[in-house]
């Protein structure tokens, strides 16, 4: 049946439009496959023949248009007509939120109360709303840290937590709790002034206030904080007039009683190429590390992963994927996606041949792949600009440099085909992702400093996922 476009979109709006592809969708896949990629996917609006749905993450675009293409094609048409399009938008917030069924408006996740009022103010927080308490699964190798991380944002400058100085390895929860500290310190204490960022943000924000003479302005700005959060602090390693300057707002924030959170890779006496004055201050608060999740804590964090993902594992099946996957969380999440894509691609249901299997391929491919979304948050975190404008269709400058950087980087830091590429920038052509490449290309050529903020994301990202 194929209906003409404009009295459908007056009569009907996109939860029918959305119900009735949903209806042709699964007379043609199998349940499992209808159940685990096209069930969680929420209308969003219908616009000029152009139904925009809400998929909780970029993997599940990818999953559908490589196996189910010509389906939604198909679909589209049939249902709006030849004109018909389809548009994703992506809810990455969901995966981590430990009761999604309860979100049922998108917008709920955007308009969070932090945000709200960080608009009162005259910076961004860069907080992600993501990373709070309520998710993070408490476990014998992070309970120090979150203890401690919890009492600071109740109190934050008025415990002997000051600094609080978090480290670890990848992947086991540092961003997670750092960020935690600083949206529950909103929460309870909406008119505190609180600012998250790396340490190699920092650095770059510093040499830019060098360069336009205002070095003054830009140490006084952190000055104001009530919190300071930075991650990642071993990039200040041979650094040394960055590292004098953070010493200056360290000791005047330290003097007033306002609350410091730094995170890193290393202990601070295993910094080297960090100045000794520097290392002495971390040591004046509190120093805890955050280690490896032990088995419970894998089981109830897969267990709690999986929920959000609609599937409900045995325990035995919890059991086997986490003992065999042991070194860190990132992994465990890319684990349990790899599962429901190979049980959708089977249309298996989950069953114990199918976890050996998946656990087996995931453990030997330990060369860790780098996805499209971690070097799209990276560079969004880098240029200031949150991750869903890059996807969206946003001519702003800064928006359209780090768009065109993450896709240069995405082609040369991950296999992914420029077809993938594109999808990933909110369904964008190939020919935009060459275009983008080519122009990153000739801007590192011209511009010297272009190409060091180029190579210091791309060191950053690899070194962050090796
Ligand atoms: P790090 O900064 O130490 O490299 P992240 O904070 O980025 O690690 O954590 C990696 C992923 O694992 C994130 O998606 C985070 O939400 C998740 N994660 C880490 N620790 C926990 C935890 N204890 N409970 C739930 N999710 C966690
Ligand atoms: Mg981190």
């Amino acid at each position: 049946m194929t209906t003409s476009t404009h009295s459908l979109q007056t009569e009907k709006d996109a939860k029918d439009i959305w119900k009735e592809c949903l209806g042709i969708i699964k007379e043609n896949v199998p349940f499992i496959t209808y159940n685990t990629w096209f069930l969680p996917i929420k209308p969003f609006e219908i616009e000029n023949s152009i139904l925009k749905i809400y998929v909780p993450n970029t993997f599940f675009i990818e999953w559908i248009e490589e196996h189910y293409n010509t389906l939604i094609n198909k679909t589209i048409s049939q249902v709006l007509g030849s004109e018909g399009k389809l548009i994703y938008i992506i809810l990455e917030e969901k995966e981590d939120s430990p009761e999604p069924q309860k979100i049922d408006k998108p917008s709920d996740l955007i308009t969070n109360k932090t945000n709200e009022l960080l608009k009162q103010k005259d910076f961004e927080s860069h907080l992600n709303p993501r990373y709070i308490f309520e998710n993070f699964i408490k476990g014998e190798g992070n309970q120090l840290a979150r203890a401690a991380a919890y009492a600071i944002s109740e109190s934050p400058g008025q415990t002997s937590f000051n600094p609080l100085f978090l480290y670890g390895g990848v992947g086991l929860g540092k961003t997670h709790l750092i960020q935690a500290i600083g949206n529950k310190i909103l929460d309870r204490y909406p008119d505190k002034r609180v600012i998250y960022l790396s340490s190699d943000v920092f650095t770059v924000e510093f040499v830019e206030s060098i360069q336009n003479n205002t070095v003054n302005e830009f140490s006084s700005f952190y000055k104001s904080m009530d919190a300071l959060i930075i991650d990642d602090i071993q990039f200040l390693v041979g650094k040394e007039k960055t590292q004098d300057l953070f010493f200056h707002i360290f000791n005047t924030l330290h003097q007033t009683g306002r609350q410091i959170i730094l995170s890193s890779d290393k202990a601070p006496k295993d910094l080297k190429g960090l100045s000794d004055r520097l290392i002495s201050r971390f040591l004046w608060g509190l120093q805890t590390d955050i280690q490896p999740p032990d088995f419970e804590t894998r089981v109830a964090i897969l267990k709690n992963k999986s929920e959000t993902y609609g599937i409900k594992l045995s325990n035995d099946i919890l059991e086997y994927v986490a003992s065999n996957i042991t070194s860190n969380i990132r992994e465990l999440e890319g684990c349990l996606i790899k599962l429901l894509a190979n049980s959708s691609l089977n249309s298996k249901e989950i069953d114990f041949d199918l976890v050996k299997k998946t656990v087996r391929e995931v453990s030997t491919n330990k060369q860790v792949n780098i996805s499209i979304d971690y070097i799209t948050k990276i560079v969004c975190e880098f240029y200031n600009v949150e991750e869903n404008k890059v996807r969206e269709k946003n001519r702003r400058k800064e928006v359209v440099i780090a768009r065109q950087v993450a896709m240069f980087l995405a082609k040369q830091l991950t296999k992914s085909s420029l077809k993938t590429i594109g999808l990933h920038f909110g369904g964008r052509d190939h020919s935009t992702v060459i275009h983008a490449y080519s122009s990153v290309e000739q801007m590192i050529k011209d511009d010297s400093k272009f190409h060091e903020v180029v190579s210091a994301l791309k060191n950053k990202i690899e070194l962050s996922v090796s």
